[in-house]
């Protein structure tokens, strides 16, 4: 069966903070704007419990700030739609086209907003504790750990500072990392103090074990050679991200961290391609760098559609 040709001013891939700031905007200037999401509606903010560096909110969960702005986007015509997955994207022809499973969308412009995801923890049983005592977000999951033991993987801020979060949860934390530290030094500091947490570094962790749910890892004492039984209750694991790019690899000049390069008014290397929000290399990854780049990004491809259209 032949997919059905569709036209939309913009194609906006992923609706997370950027995306759906894009698609406000977008839609506020009046182009028909299409949003594709192929998993949760609101990314990596959408199950956070306590936002509070979100200018205008006391305190505000990630649900509810993702659930208004999705509303302020479709009152301004955006559809947003997360139940076709995109299988191909060709950015360089005009229009540009965005192949789903149902159909082919012929687009002027295309922002991506992408994002990113947690990198797995790299054992074989994963999968099998995934959801059962492997944790990726502590906001998310932590609750689940009352009085529990967690252990917390990685070195860097972001698990320094999930390590500190959990201590609202569990009796102990462990934080565990195979190398030193990379978190910063105010950071480092307020862990050190925190009796809850016993700081690990130079320890790997090399296996899990449980019946049906996380009950102990297997740790290798890196310095002295020991590995050793740990019983734990639950793993958070803060062992880096992965940018969702694989589908624009041939297209667009990646970072080293596999990143979109683009400045910041989002321009990527082809014309009418922006990048928004996580997935575009920058320093400052946050709800309200999201929201900015969204706005560029739908301002900037709504001044170059206008421009092709004067020049058809
Ligand atoms: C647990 C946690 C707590 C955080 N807390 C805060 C906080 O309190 N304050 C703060 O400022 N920041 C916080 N951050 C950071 C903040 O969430 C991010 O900077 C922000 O959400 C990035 O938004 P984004 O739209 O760029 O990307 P994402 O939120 O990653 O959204 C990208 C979206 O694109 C979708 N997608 C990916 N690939 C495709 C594809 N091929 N097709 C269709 N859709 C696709 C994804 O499913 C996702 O929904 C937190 C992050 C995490 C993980």
């Amino acid at each position: 069966m032949t997919k059905p040709i569709v036209h939309k001013d913009v194609v906006i891939i992923g609706a997370g903070m950027a995306g759906l700031t894009a698609a406000l905007y977008a839609g506020r200037m009046n182009l028909d704007v299409l949003v594709l999401e192929n998993g949760i509606i609101g990314g990596q903010i959408a199950n956070a419990t306590d936002i509070e560096n979100f200018p205008g909110f006391i305190s505000v969960s990630g649900s509810e700030l993702i659930g208004t702005l999705q509303k302020q986007a479709e009152k301004f015509g955006a559809v947003v739609d997360e139940f076709d997955s995109i299988v191909k994207v060709s950015l360089r022809e005009n229009p540009k086209i965005v192949e789903t499973e149902e159909k082919i969308y012929q687009t002027d412009a295309v922002i991506i907003a992408s994002g990113m995801n947690r990198r797995k923890l790299p054992l074989p049983e994963e999968k099998k504790f995934a959801s059962r005592g492997v944790h990726y977000c502590e906001f998310c999951d932590g609750f689940m750990y009352q009085d529990k033991i967690i252990a917390v993987m990685g070195g860097g801020n972001a698990a320094v500072d999930a390590a500190n979060f959990l201590t609202k949860y569990g009796k102990k934390i462990y934080l565990i990392h195979r190398s030193e530290f990379r978190a910063d030094e105010v950071s480092q500091r307020r862990i050190r103090q925190n009796p809850k947490i016993e700081i690990m570094l130079q320890t790997e962790i090399k296996a899990l074990h449980g019946d049906k749910k996380l009950e102990s890892i297997d740790i290798l004492d890196k310095k002295s050679g020991e590995l050793k039984n740990l019983a734990v209750d639950g793993i958070f694991v803060n062992i880096g991200v992965e940018p969702n790019t694989a589908l624009f690899k041939d297209e667009l000049k990646l970072s080293p961290s596999g990143r979109i390069i683009a400045g910041e008014d989002c321009r990527t290397e082809i014309d009418g391609v922006f990048a928004a929000g996580d997935v575009r290399e920058k320093e400052i990854r946050q709800l309200t760098t999201a929201a900015s780049d969204g706005t560029t990004a739908a301002l900037l491809a709504e001044k170059y559609i206008s421009r092709l259209k004067e020049t058809i």
